[in-house]
């Protein structure tokens, strides 16, 4: 069978973590015939390199940023195969050009077009553990892309569909996935198994574990798909069709996302086509907006708020100042979004009002709202996130 196994970097931190990484990798190995590793660079290399780009100030030329930041990931590849050497196991590395990973050319964001696994195969062929740099890709015109932040998961899960892995293991730092951030609630779960539906809204919703881009292409594709700690040999966590999952709590999961701000368009003129204006400028600049609460107009006259990634915060202002017809603008960024998901959600009533009535008790005061069918979202202010993300955590019981 072929399987693609990605390593995080945590999992990669240091040459002693490496050597683990070889040691299990010729355990995979032996059980598995064909073997593509991903990995990610070592241990905060991409903050470091982030803020070695900063020095010279807040916006980077994008391109040579790219150019920067896959370099971590071609030297942890390297050091992986020179480790698997060490062992006497044949590898070697590729980064994600010579992987044949070809990208659109947006870069620090980039979306994979295609893969041409035929290198990967030759090599796989001739018995070599194939070692793929994670996280990068190269454009048309043969331009260094990246993926975005926490993208080599979104490496290792194209090339298992690519290569019609028969499992693709993302190797980290914690057991699996569980209800919600264990670093935050030590009283989270380890879930066995969770829908590709409900990874995908806990990705999208900050839990970090996975990149939600990952966790899209895994479904589409149905590729089987498997977190994992790389310290130690724990089950870890399946995350498959819903079809396929026998029980299905009504909740599986929240999420907690810190890095959102809210941006307010006061008084804007209440005309037929102002949010298709206000998002079209938004959309144009690939600026990803999530929650939308439009509020009744008042003499002709609305406001619109929404959420925000905050590194686009100061793109989307920008973007904003072109429009007419409008008040002011305001932006808050010490928010933060707590989102309760769970498929069983489809079938039951009542949980929204369980999720308002929780943080009441707690004096914790909503922001704004979101839903969708497996989802409810709540922005409230970032001081209080983390109460609200332990008292919904125990209202759901998913406490330990
Ligand atoms: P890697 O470097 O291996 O890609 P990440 O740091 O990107 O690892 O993701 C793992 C981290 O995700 C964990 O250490 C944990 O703090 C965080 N996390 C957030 N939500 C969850 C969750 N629901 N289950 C497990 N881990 C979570
Ligand atoms: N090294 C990149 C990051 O820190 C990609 C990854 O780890 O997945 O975002
Ligand atoms: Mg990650």
């Amino acid at each position: 069978m072929l399987v693609v196994q990605k390593f995080g970097g945590t999992s990669m931190g240091g040459c002693a973590r490496i050597e683990a990484v070889a040691r299990r990798v010729i355990e995979s190995k032996k059980l598995y015939e064909d073997l593509v590793v991903v990995v990610s660079a070592m241990g905060d290399t991409t903050d470091d390199f982030l803020n070695l780009a900063h020095y010279f100030g807040a916006r980077s030329n994008q391109r040579e940023l790219d150019r920067l930041l896959s370099s971590g990931e071609q030297i942890s590849s390297a050091l992986l195969a020179i480790a698997l050497e060490s062992m006497g196991q044949k590898a070697c590395s590729l980064s994600g050009s010579e992987a044949g990973i070809l990208t659109d050319a947006r870069y620090t964001k980039a979306q994979i077009l295609d893969i041409d696994t035929a290198k990967i195969k030759e090599l796989l062929a001739q018995n070599f553990v194939v070692v793929v740099a994670g996280f990068q890709g190269i454009s048309p015109s043969g331009e260094i892309t990246t993926l975005g932040r926490g993208g080599s998961d979104l490496s290792a899960v194209a090339l298992a569909g690519a290569l019609h892995a028969g499992l693709c293991e993302i190797y980290t730092d914690v057991d699996g996935i569980y209800t919600t951030d264990p670093r935050i609630v030590p009283r989270a779960r380890k879930i066995d198994e969770i829908s590709y539906e409900e990874m995908l809204e806990l990705a999208s919703m900050g839990a970090k574990v996975l990149f939600n881009r990952s966790v899209e292409l895994a479904k589409k594709y149905n590729i089987p798909l498997v977190t994992r700690n790389s310290f130690n040999s724990t089950e870890g966590t399946r995350i498959t069709s819903e079809e396929k999952i026998l029980e299905k709590p009504i909740v599986s999961g929240i999420a907690l996302d810190t890095d959102q701000a809210r941006v307010n368009i006061v008084d804007a003129l209440d005309y037929p086509g102002i949010a298709g204006e206000v998002f079209g400028l938004l959309a144009g600049a690939g600026i990803n907006i999530d929650l939308i609460v439009q509020t009744v107009a008042r003499n002709g006259k609305t406001d619109i708020n929404f959420t925000v990634p905050k590194g686009d915060l100061e793109a989307c202002l920008h973007v904003l100042k072109n429009l007419q017809n409008i008040g002011s603008i305001e932006h808050d960024d010490k928010i933060a979004k707590v989102s309760v998901v769970g498929v069983g959600m489809r079938s039951h009533s009542g949980i929204a009002s369980a999720v308002f009535n929780a943080l009441a008790k707690e004096n914790i005061n909503i922001l704004m709202i979101g839903t969708s069918e497996i989802k409810i979202s709540v922005v409230v202010e970032v001081g209080v996130a983390e109460l609200a993300l332990k008292t919904l955590h125990t209202a759901f019981k998913l406490d330990l």
